[in-house]
C-alpha cells in the first residue's frame, strides 16, 4: 500500500546565474610583484586531459618535474618536490617540518617577508631571535655571523630576493657559518627561481622554497621545496623522538612516501595532488630547460639594465642605489615628490590594461612602486611598454621630467 506520507518540499536557494553572467576576466599585462603573466604554453599544459594522481603516467611526469626543478634550482637533493599550495605553503612545509619547540631561528628582517618568517615560525613553537636592517639594505656576513655567535640557533632564515624592496641577499659565506654552527640553513627564493642565478648546492641551502607565479611563468597553485641531507637528518631525528608534525597537511614525512619513493616502491596515497597544476609546473620548468638556464638568467639582467636605463632617462630612482645589489626579476622605483603613487597604479590599469605593484608595509607605502619583469614579461618591449604606461600616469598629473632617450 502507498504511503500517504509527504516529504516537506525543502526551499531551495533562488538560482543565481542570471545575474552573475559569464566567466569574463579581462586582459592584463601582470607587471607586478606577481603573479606574472603565464606563457601561452603553460596555459594549454593546464587544458590537457586529468589523470590520476596515483597514475603510473603521473607518478612519472612528476619525477621529470623533479629533475627539471633540480636543474633550475642547482640541486642534486632528491628530495625536490612541488608542495600543494602557492608559495607560502613550501614555507611553511620547511618551518613545520624542521622546527622543533624551543629551536631558535634567527630571521634576518629587512622587508615584509622577514617579517612574515618571524609570525610563521613563533606559531610552530620556535624562539624567534630578529636580525634587523633597514628596509632595502642586505645583511652584511660579518652581521650574520655576530648574531649567530649571540643568539646559537637551530635555524638561520634568509631572503634571497625580497620582493617588497628588490634587494637581493649576497650568499658568500653563509653555509661555512651554518655548518661551523650545527644551524640549518633556510633560504626564501620565491622571486628568484628561474629569473635570478640561484646554486643551491654551491651556497649550502639546507631548506628552500619557491613559487610558480613570478619568474616560472605560471600561475600559482603548486610550489617548489627542496631539503637537504642535514634538513632530512633533522625530520628523521623528530620522528625518531616521537616528535609529530605540527601540520597533517604538510607533514612531509608521509608526502615523502607519496611523491620521493625509490624507484619501483609503492606510492601512498596522502593528499590529491593538483594533477593540472603540475602540468603546468613541468611545462614552466621544461620552458626554461629549453631556453637554458644561463640564457634565462642573462634575459633577466637584460631586461632589467634595459628597465633600470629608461628610469633614469624619465629622471626616476630606485630604492637600491647599488645596481649589484638588485633583483633582476622586481624592480622598486621611487615615488617622486608630489606624485600620488594609487593613483598613477590605477592609470595604469585603467588606461593599459598594465599591473604594476605599490610599496608594501608602513616604510614603503605610497614611497615606492614594484614592477615585476619576471618570467615571460621579462622582455625589453614588456620594460618599454610599462616605463611609457608610468610615463603617462605622472605626466597625468602634472609631473614634467627630463626628456631622454626614447621616451
Ligand atoms: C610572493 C612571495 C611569497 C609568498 O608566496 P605566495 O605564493 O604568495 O604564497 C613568499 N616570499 C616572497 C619573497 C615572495 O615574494
Amino acid at each position: 500500500m502507498a504511503s500517504s506520507y509527504k516529504a516537506p518540499m525543502p526551499t531551495v536557494q533562488k538560482n543565481p546565474i542570471k545575474e552573475v553572467g559569464n566567466l569574463n576576466p579581462p586582459t592584463r599585462l601582470l607587471c607586478g610583484p606577481g603573479p606574472g603573466n603565464a606563457h601561452p604554453r603553460v596555459h594549454a599544459a593546464m587544458s590537457l586531459p586529468q589523470i590520476g594522481h596515483l597514475d603510473p603516467a603521473f607518478m612519472a611526469l612528476v619525477e621529470d618535474l623533479k629533475a627539471l626543478l633540480r636543474y633550475v634550482w642547482q640541486t642534486d637533493n632528491e628530495f625536490t618536490i612541488p608542495v600543494s599550495g602557492t608559495g607560502s605553503a613550501a614555507w611553511e612545509a620547511a618551518v613545520a617540518n624542521l622546527t622543533s619547540p624551543g629551536d631558535v631561528h634567527l630571521t634576518c628582517v629587512n622587508g615584509y617577508f622577514g617579517e612574515r618568517h618571524c609570525d610563521m615560525a613563533s606559531r610552530y613553537g620556535a624562539k624567534v631571535e630578529r636580525l634587523e636592517r633597514p628596509w632595502g639594505e642586505a645583511f652584511t656576513l660579518a652581521e650574520i655571523t655576530a648574531a649567530m655567535e649571540k643568539t646559537k640557533p637551530q635555524i638561520l632564515w634568509l631572503c634571497y630576493a625580497e620582493t617588497s624592496t628588490g634587494i637581493r641577499q649576497p650568499m658568500e659565506g653563509i653555509a661555512e657559518l651554518c655548518r661551523k654552527h650545527e644551524c640549518l640553513l633556510m633560504l626564501d627564493t620565491v622571486t628568484a627561481i628561474g629569473g635570478v642565478p640561484l646554486y643551491l648546492d654551491k651556497w649550502g641551502v639546507d631548506a628552500c622554497y619557491a613559487g610558480t607565479q613570478k619568474c616560472l611563468s605560471c600561475p600559482p597553485g603548486v610550489a617548489p621545496l627542496t631539503l637537504g641531507p642535514r634538513a632530512l637528518a633533522k625530520m628523521a631525528k623528530r620522528a625518531e623522538k616521537g616528535e609529530k608534525v605540527a601540520n597533517w597537511y604538510l607533514d612531509m614525512t608521509m608526502i615523502q612516501k607519496y611523491l620521493v619513493a625509490a624507484a619501483g616502491a609503492p606510492r601512498v596515497y596522502h593528499h590529491t595532488a593538483p594533477i593540472s597544476m603540475v602540468y603546468a609546473f613541468r611545462e614552466a620548468l621544461t620552458l626554461i630547460a629549453e631556453e637554458g638556464l644561463e640564457e634565462v638568467w642573462k634575459r633577466h639582467s637584460d631586461t632589467a639594465e634595459y628597465f633600470w636605463g629608461l628610469m633614469a632617462d624619465m629622471g626616476l630612482e630606485m630604492l637600491v642605489k647599488d645596481p649589484n645589489e638588485r633583483l633582476t626579476s622586481l624592480h622598486t622605483v621611487k615615488v617622486p615628490e608630489g606624485i600620488n603613487a594609487a593613483e598613477a597604479v590605477k592609470h595604469c590599469r585603467e588606461k593599459f590594461r598594465i599591473e604594476i605593484g605599490g610599496g608594501l608595509g608602513a616604510a614603503l607605502s605610497g614611497k615606492i612602486w614594484r614592477i615585476g619583469l619576471m618570467g615571460f614579461n621579462s622582455r625589453k618591449e614588456i620594460a618599454l611598454q610599462v616605463a611609457a604606461a608610468l610615463k603617462d600616469a605622472l605626466m597625468a598629473q602634472g609631473w614634467k621630467g627630463p626628456n631622454k632617450g626614447v621616451l
